[in-house]
């Protein structure tokens, strides 16, 4: 059974995007820079920031932190936004979700620019990806691809059962792997809470990929004997330990490969961040 090592995975490829970050700046004088911004006191979300600004620290990212009262009002993180938009030393712009009740998050998504939106939420980036032309791929479905690609495991022309619709995991995800190219064609099945046998199509999968947040939701005989299976999922237990939506211990039984929870799916996603902001700086670079 192969360990699909995220953590592993993702420390090469920071490596690879120093690299670049560095051929870039002595290039072009360019540095990618990275704006995180940051609304009120929710401690994960501090810590993801956290995380993120170092992974850019590492590679030479530029990165800024606006960490904004919990009291603050959509006009003032409008505000916000459409500096940082019309800043050209800030080629990304992070806003860390949730955001607090008085803000409509969507707006907010709406109103970074789609040249600067290296999280691929926007509708422009899914739009765009939709429809066969992407500009940034969200980065949690880029670290899946990725973890899949780099770790020798084909994707065409075999059947990938995502479990789990949303707009940053799931649908992005499946458009990804259903597109035309060697690091996809895919036939998609695409799964969510009113599937009426989620295992039914899971035990079809050559590759499953969880994402609904649902603590070791998959169990081995939910899965083909030799299929791959990727865990998208971060659930804390009562005992307060991360587990994924997979049962690992069971599944690993019958996968050929699999993702861990922790240090499986989380890293790259946070890798894929400063591809995408590394992408955004190059493009402005010409
Ligand atoms: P959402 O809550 O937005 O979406 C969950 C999806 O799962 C929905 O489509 C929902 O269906 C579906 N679902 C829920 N329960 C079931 C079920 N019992 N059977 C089948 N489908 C079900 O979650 P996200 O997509 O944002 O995140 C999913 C998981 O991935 C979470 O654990 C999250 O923490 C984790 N995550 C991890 C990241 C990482 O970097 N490692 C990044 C982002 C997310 P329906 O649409 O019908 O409601």
């Amino acid at each position: 059974m192969l360990l699909l090592d995220g953590k592993k995975l993702a420390q090469t490829i920071q490596a690879e995007i120093a690299r670049d970050v560095q051929a870039l700046h002595a290039a072009t004088g360019v540095r990618p820079g990275l704006a995180a911004v940051l609304v009120g006191d929710n401690s994960a979300s501090h810590l993801y920031v956290k995380n993120k600004r170092k992974a850019c620290e590492q590679a030479e990212i530029a990165s800024w932190l606006h960490a904004l009262p919990g009291e603050t009002t959509q006009f003032q993180l409008l505000d916000l936004v459409a500096r940082l938009n019309a800043d050209p030393q800030v080629h990304g712009i992070l806003v860390q979700l949730p955001l607090p009740r008085q803000i409509e998050e969507s707006a907010i998504i709406q109103a970074v620019s789609p040249d600067k939106d290296v999280d691929g939420f926007g509708v422009q980036s899914l739009g765009l990806l939709a429809t066969g032309q992407p500009r940034f791929y969200p980065c949690t479905p880029l670290g899946v691809q990725q973890l899949l690609i780099r770790n020798g495991i084909p994707i065409a022309g075999r059947h990938v059962v995502v479990v789990g619709r949303s707009n940053i995991v799931g649908k992005p995800l499946a458009l990804m792997l259903m597109g035309k190219g060697k690091e996809a064609d895919a036939t998609v099945t695409v799964c969510h809470s009113r599937t009426a046998d989620v295992g039914y199509h899971t035990r079809q999968a050559d590759i499953v990929v969880m994402a609904i947040g649902q603590a070791r939701y998959l169990k081995g005989d939910m899965v083909k004997p030799g299929a791959v299976v990727v865990d998208v999922g971060t659930n804390r237990t009562p005992e307060g330990k991360w587990v994924g939506d997979v049962d690992f211990e069971a599944v690993s039984q019958v996968a050929s490969a699999i993702s861990p929870v922790p240090g499986g799916v989380g890293p790259m996603t946070i890798t894929m961040l400063l591809y995408n902001t590394l992408q955004s700086a190059r493009r402005v670079s010409g």
